[in-house]
């Protein structure tokens, strides 16, 4: 299936393809539960994924062991998604900026990142 997502001021757009999205990943480490996000299961693969607009826009912060890309608007501070700096172009995507998913519906997988990082 493919779905269609943006940040909040739709500054940067992009889509990817899934399978029907049903259950989805929160991680309790110090950035996400400051996020509050919640995110696909898996990554998705950089064939599946396609930025369509405002790669110019998007910042990056990188904390702790710098490991991970979190990017995020420039102009609206959205989280739109992230990937690691071993797999760079494999994104895990926040579902709140999708299109036609509601991640409150969905199975979540609960991920203790704050004892694991
Ligand atoms: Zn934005």
């Amino acid at each position: 299936m493919k779905y269609q997502g943006s940040c909040h001021c739709k500054t940067i757009l992009f889509e990817f393809e899934s399978e029907i999205i049903t259950d989805a990943l929160q991680c309790n480490c110090s950035i996400c539960i400051r996020k509050n996000a919640i995110m696909t299961k898996h990554y998705i693969e950089p064939y599946a994924f396609n930025l369509l607009k405002g790669e110019e826009h998007l910042a990056v912060y990188h904390w702790g062991d710098h490991d991970v890309n979190h990017y995020f608007c420039k102009n609206c501070g959205i989280y739109p998604f992230h990937s690691t700096t071993y797999e760079p172009k494999n994104y895990r995507v926040n579902l709140g900026c999708v299109d036609s998913v509601d991640p409150r519906n969905l199975t979540i997988l609960y991920f203790d990142g704050k004892n694991q990082l």
